[in-house]
């Protein structure tokens, strides 16, 4: 099983031809209501690519939990997310301009209180254990190590940047960063020396580079798409490499199947895509 340790998060989106000034309110056009946070990003990804996924997550005891929750069960995801009456679901406020640029608040709610327990006997059992950094680092921390004891693979995906996660790498197999991330970080060579075994850095439309030490890095290219809303790419990478990888196949080829998620993702609107399926990743690699 994959375990994905992560946030989810209600994005209520509106669209708006300027930002409101200080005490000003506007009027936006269409609203949306999808689902959103890292964590459920890639745990859909990895359920859609076709890894057996759970997902260990928590969400407000709200109508905005049961509907993430719906969406998970909906998509293949295994099991329920946790639940509390102590904070709301985590919401994010997404203004988009020109359906080009956005400002985002999120309020985390829920995701703050994924306790260093409920983390720890999320991942017992698993065969890859995929992590991000929008919940409480300590439970990240706890989670990683656990599942590492346990035999588990470990995957990070150092998002957004957090200087405390050079402290985590030790228990990580395997560290996934865009190249902002890797910059904040302080580059590929000080990654490797906090401690992850292969730093896997996303480009984009230009590839992907997977770095081991004591081997020249590999170079995967991306797969030609026509590019819609590249928004959600980096976590369809991220899951379905932790499927790819729990199936049993080794780096390289897990991330290929990373890369082609992450194209097709890139190719249709929004970050959680229908099209994004075992079928759809097998007709790319194949094409
Ligand atoms: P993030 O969203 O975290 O910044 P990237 O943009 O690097 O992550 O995307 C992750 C991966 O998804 C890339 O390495 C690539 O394989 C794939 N991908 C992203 N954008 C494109 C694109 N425009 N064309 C083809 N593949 C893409």
């Amino acid at each position: 099983d994959v375990v994905v340790v992560g946030s989810a998060n209600l994005d209520l989106v509106i669209e708006v031809s300027r930002l409101p000034r200080t005490g000003e309110t506007i009027l936006g056009d269409a609203v949306g209501r999808f689902a959103g946070g890292k964590g459920l990003n890639q745990a859909l990804a990895s359920a859609r690519t076709g890894g057996r996924t759970r997902f260990c997550a928590c969400v407000g005891d709200d109508p905005a939990g049961d509907f993430l929750q719906d969406l998970l069960i909906a998509g293949g995801v295994a099991g329920a997310m946790l639940r509390t009456d102590t904070a709301p679901t985590g919401t994010a406020h997404v203004f988009t301009l020109h359906d080009s640029d956005n400002s985002i608040v999120v309020a985390s709610g829920a995701n703050g209180t994924l306790s260093a327990e409920d983390v720890t006997s999320a991942v017992s059992g698993a065969r890859v254990v995929l992590a991000q950094l929008e919940v409480p680092l300590p439970s990240v921390a706890a989670g990683l190590s656990a599942a590492r004891a346990a035999g588990a693979l470990t995957l990070l995906n150092a998002a957004p940047a957090h200087p405390d996660a050079l402290a985590l790498l030790t228990d990580v197999d395997v560290l996934i960063v865009n190249e902002t991330e890797s910059d904040e970080l302080g580059g590929i060579e000080r990654l490797q020396a906090a401690g992850a075994a292969a730093v896997v850095r996303t480009l984009g439309g230009d590839g992907v580079e997977v770095h081991r030490a004591g081997r020249p890095p590999v170079f995967v290219e991306a797969f030609r798409v026509d590019v819609v809303d590249t928004t959600g790419a980096g976590d369809a990478f991220c899951g379905a490499l932790a499927a790819a990888l729990a199936s049993g196949a080794v780096l390289e080829e897990a991330v290929v199947r990373g890369a082609a998620a992450g194209a097709i993702v890139a190719g249709s609107l929004g970050a959680n895509t229908g099209a994004l399926t075992p079928d759809a990743v097998d007709a790319l690699m194949s094409a």
